[in-house]
Protein backbone atom coordinates (compact mmCIF):
# COMPACT_ATOMS: atom_id res chain seq x y z
CA UNK A 1 0.00 0.00 0.00
CA UNK A 2 1.14 3.49 -0.32
CA UNK A 3 1.66 5.86 2.56
CA UNK A 4 2.07 9.20 2.33
CA UNK A 5 2.73 12.21 4.36
CA UNK A 6 2.11 15.93 3.73
CA UNK A 7 4.16 17.78 6.38
CA UNK A 8 2.46 21.32 4.61
CA UNK A 9 4.11 24.64 6.36
CA UNK A 10 5.77 22.50 9.60
CA UNK A 11 9.08 21.13 10.50
CA UNK A 12 12.13 22.87 9.90
CA UNK A 13 14.99 21.63 7.76
CA UNK A 14 16.70 19.85 10.57
CA UNK A 15 13.47 18.36 11.74
CA UNK A 16 12.81 16.92 8.79
CA UNK A 17 16.33 15.10 8.32
CA UNK A 18 15.51 13.63 12.28
CA UNK A 19 12.11 12.98 10.98
CA UNK A 20 13.39 10.90 7.83
CA UNK A 21 15.93 9.44 9.10
CA UNK A 22 13.70 7.66 12.13
CA UNK A 23 10.92 6.61 9.65
CA UNK A 24 13.72 5.02 7.54
CA UNK A 25 15.27 3.17 10.60
CA UNK A 26 11.60 1.83 11.40
CA UNK A 27 10.79 0.92 8.13
CA UNK A 28 14.43 -1.21 8.01
CA UNK A 29 13.41 -2.73 11.53
CA UNK A 30 10.18 -3.95 9.93
CA UNK A 31 11.42 -4.50 6.81
CA UNK A 32 8.23 -2.83 5.27
CA UNK A 33 7.40 -3.77 1.54
CA UNK A 34 5.00 -0.32 1.65
CA UNK A 35 5.71 2.53 -0.89
CA UNK A 36 6.70 5.63 1.74
CA UNK A 37 5.99 8.80 0.82
CA UNK A 38 6.59 12.32 2.78
CA UNK A 39 6.46 15.55 1.51
CA UNK A 40 8.45 18.10 3.77
CA UNK A 41 8.32 21.99 3.30
CA UNK A 42 10.34 23.16 0.28
CA UNK A 43 13.11 24.64 2.06
CA UNK A 44 13.17 21.21 3.73
CA UNK A 45 13.80 19.35 0.81
CA UNK A 46 16.75 17.33 0.63
CA UNK A 47 18.88 13.97 -0.88
CA UNK A 48 17.87 10.57 0.81
CA UNK A 49 18.59 7.25 -0.55
CA UNK A 50 16.59 4.82 1.21
CA UNK A 51 12.75 3.12 1.45
CA UNK A 52 11.65 7.09 1.92
CA UNK A 53 10.91 8.95 -0.60
CA UNK A 54 10.80 12.25 -0.99
CA UNK A 55 8.39 14.39 -3.01
CA UNK A 56 7.90 18.34 -3.31
CA UNK A 57 4.32 19.49 -1.91
CA UNK A 58 5.01 21.85 -4.78
CA UNK A 59 6.99 23.68 -7.65
CA UNK A 60 6.58 25.83 -10.74
CA UNK A 61 6.32 23.88 -14.41
CA UNK A 62 9.90 25.02 -15.27
CA UNK A 63 13.43 24.19 -15.23
CA UNK A 64 14.14 27.66 -13.97
CA UNK A 65 13.40 31.20 -14.81
CA UNK A 66 11.48 34.40 -13.06
CA UNK A 67 8.86 33.16 -10.67
CA UNK A 68 9.58 35.05 -7.77
CA UNK A 69 8.52 32.54 -4.99
CA UNK A 70 8.75 29.38 -6.86
CA UNK A 71 11.43 26.89 -7.34
CA UNK A 72 11.74 24.80 -10.12
CA UNK A 73 12.94 21.59 -11.36
CA UNK A 74 16.41 22.36 -10.99
CA UNK A 75 15.78 22.88 -7.28
CA UNK A 76 14.42 19.31 -7.17
CA UNK A 77 16.70 17.61 -9.48
CA UNK A 78 19.34 19.33 -7.07
CA UNK A 79 17.97 16.32 -4.18
CA UNK A 80 17.63 13.89 -6.59
CA UNK A 81 13.74 14.34 -6.16
CA UNK A 82 11.54 12.94 -8.64
CA UNK A 83 8.21 12.96 -7.02
CA UNK A 84 5.16 15.75 -6.25
CA UNK A 85 1.91 16.60 -4.90
CA UNK A 86 -0.47 18.16 -7.31
CA UNK A 87 -3.56 19.78 -7.05
CA UNK A 88 -3.61 19.71 -2.70
CA UNK A 89 -7.16 21.42 -1.97
CA UNK A 90 -4.81 23.80 0.60
CA UNK A 91 -3.45 24.93 -3.11
CA UNK A 92 -6.42 24.93 -5.00
CA UNK A 93 -8.43 26.95 -2.37
CA UNK A 94 -6.45 28.90 -0.31
CA UNK A 95 -3.94 29.89 -2.65
CA UNK A 96 -6.04 30.38 -5.50
CA UNK A 97 -4.39 27.41 -8.20
CA UNK A 98 -6.96 27.05 -10.87
CA UNK A 99 -8.12 23.32 -12.62
CA UNK A 100 -5.95 25.26 -15.89
CA UNK A 101 -3.11 25.66 -14.07
CA UNK A 102 -3.22 22.71 -12.22
CA UNK A 103 -3.38 20.31 -15.18
CA UNK A 104 -0.02 22.63 -16.82
CA UNK A 105 1.59 21.42 -13.78
CA UNK A 106 0.32 18.40 -14.14
CA UNK A 107 1.23 17.74 -17.82
CA UNK A 108 4.95 19.34 -17.14
CA UNK A 109 5.85 17.13 -14.26
CA UNK A 110 4.44 14.45 -16.16
CA UNK A 111 6.36 14.85 -19.08
CA UNK A 112 9.37 13.96 -16.95
CA UNK A 113 8.29 11.29 -15.35
CA UNK A 114 7.90 12.10 -12.13
CA UNK A 115 5.39 10.37 -9.29
CA UNK A 116 2.66 12.50 -9.06
CA UNK A 117 0.25 12.26 -6.50
CA UNK A 118 -3.08 14.20 -7.66
CA UNK A 119 -5.54 14.76 -4.86
CA UNK A 120 -8.97 16.04 -5.50
CA UNK A 121 -11.93 16.56 -3.10
CA UNK A 122 -15.11 18.42 -2.81
CA UNK A 123 -16.04 21.61 -0.19
CA UNK A 124 -18.90 20.43 2.31
CA UNK A 125 -21.43 22.85 0.54
CA UNK A 126 -20.56 21.09 -2.79
CA UNK A 127 -21.41 17.84 -1.19
CA UNK A 128 -24.48 18.86 1.17
CA UNK A 129 -25.65 19.55 -2.81
CA UNK A 130 -26.19 15.89 -3.46
CA UNK A 131 -24.28 13.53 -5.46
CA UNK A 132 -24.64 14.71 -8.78
CA UNK A 133 -23.34 18.00 -8.39
CA UNK A 134 -20.47 16.23 -5.84
CA UNK A 135 -19.67 13.76 -8.88
CA UNK A 136 -19.62 16.92 -11.76
CA UNK A 137 -17.24 18.93 -9.27
CA UNK A 138 -15.21 15.67 -8.76
CA UNK A 139 -15.28 15.30 -12.50
CA UNK A 140 -14.28 18.99 -13.31
CA UNK A 141 -11.12 17.89 -11.37
CA UNK A 142 -9.96 15.52 -13.89
CA UNK A 143 -10.11 17.89 -16.72
CA UNK A 144 -6.53 18.12 -18.44
CA UNK A 145 -5.18 15.13 -16.27
CA UNK A 146 -3.94 11.65 -17.95
CA UNK A 147 -5.76 9.17 -15.88
CA UNK A 148 -3.56 6.73 -17.31
CA UNK A 149 -0.54 8.36 -16.50
CA UNK A 150 1.61 5.03 -15.21
CA UNK A 151 2.89 6.99 -12.60
CA UNK A 152 0.11 8.57 -11.84
CA UNK A 153 -1.30 7.89 -8.03
CA UNK A 154 -4.42 10.10 -6.61
CA UNK A 155 -5.56 10.81 -3.37
CA UNK A 156 -9.37 11.78 -2.91
CA UNK A 157 -9.31 14.13 0.16
CA UNK A 158 -12.62 15.72 0.81
CA UNK A 159 -11.98 19.14 1.38
CA UNK A 160 -13.98 19.33 4.15
CA UNK A 161 -11.99 16.52 6.42
CA UNK A 162 -8.72 18.32 5.87
CA UNK A 163 -7.46 19.52 9.20
CA UNK A 164 -10.73 19.48 11.00
CA UNK A 165 -10.98 16.06 12.42
CA UNK A 166 -14.19 14.95 11.04
CA UNK A 167 -14.12 12.42 8.30
CA UNK A 168 -16.86 10.98 5.91
CA UNK A 169 -18.52 7.80 7.07
CA UNK A 170 -16.43 3.89 6.35
CA UNK A 171 -19.36 3.43 3.77
CA UNK A 172 -18.91 6.75 2.49
CA UNK A 173 -15.17 6.25 2.01
CA UNK A 174 -15.54 3.23 0.24
CA UNK A 175 -18.39 4.14 -2.02
CA UNK A 176 -17.14 7.06 -3.80
CA UNK A 177 -13.45 5.48 -3.81
CA UNK A 178 -15.71 2.64 -6.20
CA UNK A 179 -16.93 5.51 -8.57
CA UNK A 180 -13.94 7.32 -8.50
CA UNK A 181 -12.18 3.79 -9.27
CA UNK A 182 -13.97 3.99 -12.32
CA UNK A 183 -12.15 6.88 -14.02
CA UNK A 184 -8.52 5.69 -13.02
CA UNK A 185 -6.95 2.90 -12.60
CA UNK A 186 -3.84 4.70 -10.31
CA UNK A 187 -3.70 3.77 -7.06
CA UNK A 188 -6.08 5.44 -4.98
CA UNK A 189 -5.27 6.79 -1.34
CA UNK A 190 -7.91 8.39 0.73
CA UNK A 191 -6.54 11.86 2.95
CA UNK A 192 -8.89 13.77 5.38
CA UNK A 193 -8.34 13.46 8.99
CA UNK A 194 -6.94 10.44 8.97
CA UNK A 195 -4.86 9.45 12.57
CA UNK A 196 -4.50 6.40 14.40
CA UNK A 197 -7.55 5.54 15.30
CA UNK A 198 -9.09 5.40 11.96
CA UNK A 199 -5.98 4.26 9.66
CA UNK A 200 -6.43 0.98 10.32
CA UNK A 201 -10.20 0.66 9.32
CA UNK A 202 -9.73 3.30 6.27
CA UNK A 203 -6.97 1.10 5.31
CA UNK A 204 -9.40 -2.05 5.35
CA UNK A 205 -11.72 -0.35 2.86
CA UNK A 206 -12.32 -1.82 -0.46
CA UNK A 207 -10.84 0.64 -3.49
CA UNK A 208 -8.53 2.40 -0.82
CA UNK A 209 -4.93 1.60 -1.86
CA UNK A 210 -3.50 3.84 0.84
CA UNK A 211 -3.61 6.73 2.36
CA UNK A 212 -2.43 10.50 2.39
CA UNK A 213 -1.97 12.33 6.17
CA UNK A 214 -1.29 15.67 7.19
CA UNK A 215 -1.50 17.06 10.82
CA UNK A 216 -1.34 13.17 11.96
CA UNK A 217 2.18 12.28 10.31
CA UNK A 218 3.44 14.69 12.41
CA UNK A 219 4.16 12.26 15.15
CA UNK A 220 6.41 9.83 13.61
CA UNK A 221 5.87 7.25 15.59
CA UNK A 222 2.03 7.65 14.93
CA UNK A 223 2.39 7.67 11.23
CA UNK A 224 5.11 4.76 11.38
CA UNK A 225 2.14 2.60 13.00
CA UNK A 226 -0.21 3.53 9.85
CA UNK A 227 2.77 1.67 7.84
CA UNK A 228 2.32 -1.30 10.10
CA UNK A 229 -1.20 -1.30 9.65
CA UNK A 230 -0.66 -1.37 6.53
CA UNK A 231 1.72 -4.18 5.92
CA UNK A 232 -0.45 -6.15 8.46
CA UNK A 233 -3.13 -6.13 5.91
CA UNK A 234 -1.07 -7.42 2.81
CA UNK A 235 -3.55 -6.20 0.47
C1 LIG B 1 -3.60 16.72 3.84
O1 LIG B 1 -3.09 17.82 4.06
O2 LIG B 1 -3.42 16.17 2.73
C2 LIG B 1 -4.40 16.10 4.89
C3 LIG B 1 -5.06 15.01 4.60
O3 LIG B 1 -4.42 16.72 6.11
P1 LIG B 1 -5.01 16.14 7.50
O4 LIG B 1 -4.58 14.70 7.59
O5 LIG B 1 -4.42 16.99 8.55
O6 LIG B 1 -6.50 16.24 7.40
Amino acid sequence: MIIAANLKTNLTRKQTAEYVNKLEAFLNAHNSHQEVLVFPATSSLNSHAGKVIIGAQNAYPAKNGAFTGEIGVDHLDEFGIKSILIGHSERRHVLGETQESIAKKFNFYKELGFKIVYCVGEPLEVRKSGEKNMMEYLDAQYEGIDTSYESLIIAYEPVWAIGTGLTPTLEEIESLHLKLKEKSSAPLLYGGSVKLSNAQEVLALNGVDGVLVGGASLIVEDFSQMIIYAQDLEK
